[in-house]
């Protein structure tokens, strides 16, 4: 087991011994957009140690949403970077942003 699925159990367990949602999705995804807003809060007002700690509440609660997911994140994450890896991209002429040339159209 990977140090992030390590991290994921951990998340998991503090959530359940703190007696913090483990149940209510909707809720967990408002919690994550409030986490959101306090990062902005963050960038825009406070200094980079808030800020680091802003981003970190916001990545844990993304690791603890694949518990509600019965999902394991590292094995998520590995999966996703890969996929982002093989995908071939060109240069946009029309302006800033790139082209996905592995999206059928
Ligand atoms: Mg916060």
């Amino acid at each position: 087991m990977g140090q992030i699925s390590t991290l994921q159990k951990r998340i998991w367990a503090n959530k359940l011994r703190k007696s913090f949602n483990t149940q209510d999705i909707d809720k967990e995804l408002i919690h994550l957009t409030e986490e959101l807003g306090e990062l902005m809060h963050a960038y825009r007002r406070e200094g980079k140690a808030a800020l680091a700690e802003e981003a970190t509440d916001i990545v844990i609660l993304l690791l603890g949403f694949f518990s509600f997911l019965d999902m394991d994140a590292e094995k998520e994450i590995l999966k996703k970077i890969t996929k982002n890896e093989k995908r071939k991209y060109i240069k946009s002429q029309n302006g800033p942003g790139h082209i996905d040339l592995s999206k059928s159209h």
